[in-house]
């Protein structure tokens, strides 16, 4: 990865690294990485606020973890919510 693409961490990329980062199955680099896009995007921080807590909710109410299939919905509207906001 050039130094370029740290610099600018695109949304697109943010949204592959989503459900990594929520399950802390990043490296301490690539965590960094999104911390700094998030501040920097209020779109991706709400968004993934949003998902968050969704993931919260889910585990409060099942004891455990969303399944797989459930994060990788979650994972899909992300997907398709950055799509309608492609100049981002
Ligand atoms: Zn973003």
């Amino acid at each position: 990865m050039s130094h370029e693409d740290h610099d600018h961490l695109r949304c697109r990329k943010l949204a592959e690294s989503m459900t990594a980062y929520i399950d802390d199955d990043l490296t301490p680099d690539d965590r960094l990485l999104i911390d700094k896009h998030l501040g920097e995007c209020g779109g991706c921080h709400n968004y993934l606020d949003q998902m968050q807590h969704t993931i919260d909710t889910i585990k409060a109410l099942r004891g455990s973890a969303p399944a797989p299939e459930t994060r990788a919905k979650l994972l899909g509207l992300f997907r398709q919510w950055k799509q309608d906001r492609e100049d981002c």
